[in-house]
């Protein structure tokens, strides 16, 4: 029999009723041995998620305020989740030994993680299943990074000693025994390191939407979920700002060659998309597997005549990069010219600006090196670009087509994706232009 964890997101588990729908699809297949379980997310578009609330808390302790009335808000949810399921569990003792700790400064993260941990107390008894504390089996460094290697052996240790479990998302535990979260989102990391560990046949990871989207939903009209997707196209859309798993989720998993299936609380009976390590088949219905584009940034251009010949010029512009602790984003270049596309964020300070520009004219002696900033870059995604000929020349006419001005082109040399600069104000309509062409009938 094979293994399965299964991660539950806040909107998964924002109310009893939500609940009861997760238990009928854990207790649906027993393979679903293992639960990571998110804090409760929102029940509607102006509710507010019970980790936002635990940051407010803190904040409020912060500022010397009362956390009585906005604390009490807190245990409300959990009290009615409670009461929803009918379940004979006190968790008073739980809510007042919290608020007592927030209280005495027991720090954000600390705060934070609790929202995981009081659903998990509740799914466990919930679903009669073992509750493991995060805080016993996922460890950080003494300089904050996950540690991954102590974690997993931890992890699987303890993972032998029970059959079913359920764990909280979202925390771990320091070196001197205080909680750390990962950044926002980071359940899904925590499901990913229990797949690792478990040695799973798959992390199916429960949210409210069926499966990664081919485009944006909020840019493009109703784009289809993707079947299939690799982890590599997975990370070039991710960073291009298509968010439906956190980043670093794709790491632990990736490593042990574990499939990720999305999937959808409010569908269960939709496949959903699963992220797979390799696949050589791809729709050829649409032959690209998605797209996604993101604003902010900028590119730093430099010409120079006979650039080409001049040995170590690239890395000499890196330099000074480095120097100013900037990482770069793509490097589109020709015969006497060098763009380097960076995050408009990180060179935001003007007098960092100057730096980069001075230091690049003393470093290289370029004719000329200039900032532009206003740049959005696009991807198109798809492991079926190798085989598709005329796949770049479409994306570009069907871009010109729209009357747009593409300011870049960079295409990875792996031929997974293409990447397209334009006018941060052209983005959204440039977007529409490639779904339209390869998507749209
Ligand atoms: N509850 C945390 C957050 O809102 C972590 C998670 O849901 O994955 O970011």
């Amino acid at each position: 029999m094979g293994i399965k964890v299964v991660k539950f997101g806040g909107s998964s588990l924002a109310d009893a009723e939500h609940f009861r729908r997760v238990a009928e699809i854990v207790k649906a297949d027993p393979e679903r041995h293992y639960v990571v379980a998110s804090a409760p997310g929102k029940r509607h578009k102006e509710d507010t998620k019970v980790t936002d609330m635990l940051y407010h808390c803190y904040e409020l302790v912060r500022e010397g305020k009362d956390i009585t009335e906005y604390y009490s808000r807190i245990c409300d949810r959990y009290n009615a989740i409670i009461a929803g399921l009918g379940l004979d569990f006190d968790i008073s003792g739980e809510l007042d030994y919290i608020r007592n700790a927030i209280e005495h400064y027991s720090g954000q993260d600390f705060a934070a993680s609790r929202g995981e941990y009081l659903n998990s107390l509740i799914l466990a008894k919930y679903l009669k299943f073992d509750f493991v504390d995060a805080e016993s089996v996922i460890y950080f460094r003494e300089n904050g990074t996950f540690d991954e290697e102590k974690t997993n052996t931890c992890m699987r240790e303890e993972l032998k000693k029970h059959q079913y479990v359920v764990i909280p998302g979202f925390y771990g535990v320091m070196p001197n025994g205080t909680i750390k979260t990962f950044s926002r989102g980071g359940s899904d990391i925590t499901g990913s390191i229990v797949a690792r560990a478990a040695e799973a046949d798959l992390y199916e990871n429960w949210t409210d939407v069926s499966g990664c989207l081919m485009a944006d939903p909020r840019i493009v009209h109703n784009p289809p979920p993707i079947k299939t997707i690799t982890y590599r196209e997975l990370r070039e859309l991710s960073y291009m700002g298509a968010s439906v798993l956190h980043e670093d989720a794709i790491f632990p998993v990736r490593y042990a060659g574990i499939p990720i299936n999305i999937r959808n609380t409010n569908e269960p009976e939709a496949p959903g998309t699963m992220i797979v390590s390799g696949t050589s088949e791809y729709d050829s219905a649409h032959v690209i597997t998605g797209i996604a584009g993101k604003r902010g940034f900028s590119v730093i251009n430099i010409e120079k005549d006979m650039m080409n010949s001049e040995i170590g010029f690239g890395r000499r512009v890196l330099d000074v990069l480095e120097d100013n602790e900037i990482s770069f984003e793509h490097l589109p270049s020709g015969v006497d010219t060098m763009g380097v596309v960076v995050a408009t964020s990180s060179i935001k300070d003007e007098t960092k600006r100057e730096r980069i520009l001075s230091s690049i004219n003393k470093r290289v002696h370029p004719d000329s090196v200039v900032i532009e900033d206003g740049l959005a870059l696009l991807a198109v995604v798809g492991r079926g670009m190798v085989k598709a000929k005329g796949t770049a020349a479409r994306v570009f006419s069907a871009i010109s087509n729209a009357g747009i001005n593409i300011r870049m082109i960079d295409q990875g040399s792996s031929e997974l994706n293409i990447i397209v600069g334009v006018e941060e104000h052209d983005l959204e309509k440039a977007l529409n232009a490639i779904y339209a062409e390869f998507v749209k009938e």
